[in-house]
């Protein structure tokens, strides 16, 4: 495995407005071995740890996270925007540049024998995964692994989440 995966996220200028670079993972997925290989380096940071499910983050944590759920041979947990999902559910709030968002999971999928493991394309701030966090903490579940794709380090999200005694990896860094 030695492909140069950073070279497949493409950058888009002023996306979703002036001012951001927007990391781009659709031409990552695009290429058969960029995508697989992704999926694999994930899963293989986090094999044999005991994990019971993985926990994708709507919605491009759903395209890595299924690949490693079935890499690592465990269950899936969408963690979806709010009232996406069915059955009952549990919520946690987290803050946006302007205003508040709503992640939830079913309220019955997680309890006290479980392990997840948090995978999403990206880290930024670390609101989305630091509410993740405690969602699934809230539920029972041991919470102390997320994985990410990309890390934008400069934003100080995976040192927020390792304040909240996250282990944090990540395939690439764009400082
Ligand atoms: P955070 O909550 O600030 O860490 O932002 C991370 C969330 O926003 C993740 O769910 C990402 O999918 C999304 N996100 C933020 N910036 C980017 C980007 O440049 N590319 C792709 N997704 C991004």
């Amino acid at each position: 495995m030695s492909l140069d995966l950073k070279s497949l996220v493409r950058t888009i200028p002023d996306y979703p407005k002036p001012g951001i670079l927007f990391r781009d993972i659709t031409t990552l997925i695009e290429h058969p071995d960029g995508f697989k290989e992704s999926v694999e380096r994930l899963a293989e940071a986090h094999r044999g740890m005991g994990f019971t499910h993985v926990a994708g983050i709507e919605a491009r944590g759903f395209i890595f996270g299924a690949g490693v759920a079935i890499a690592l041979g465990v269950g899936f947990v969408p963690v979806r925007k709010r009232g996406k999902l069915p059955g009952h559910t549990i919520g946690q709030n987290y803050a946006l540049e302007y205003g508040v968002d709503t992640i939830e999971i079913h309220a019955d999928v997680l309890s006290n024998v479980h392990k997840v493991l948090i995978v999403d394309d990206l880290i930024a701030t670390g609101g989305t995964a630091i509410a993740a966090v405690s969602l699934i903490r809230r539920a029972g579940a041991v919470c102390d692994h997320a994985a990410f794709v990309i890390d934008l380090p400069d934003l100080g999200g995976a040192d927020k989440l390792r304040a909240e005694k996250v282990n944090v990896a990540s395939l690439m860094a764009f400082e």
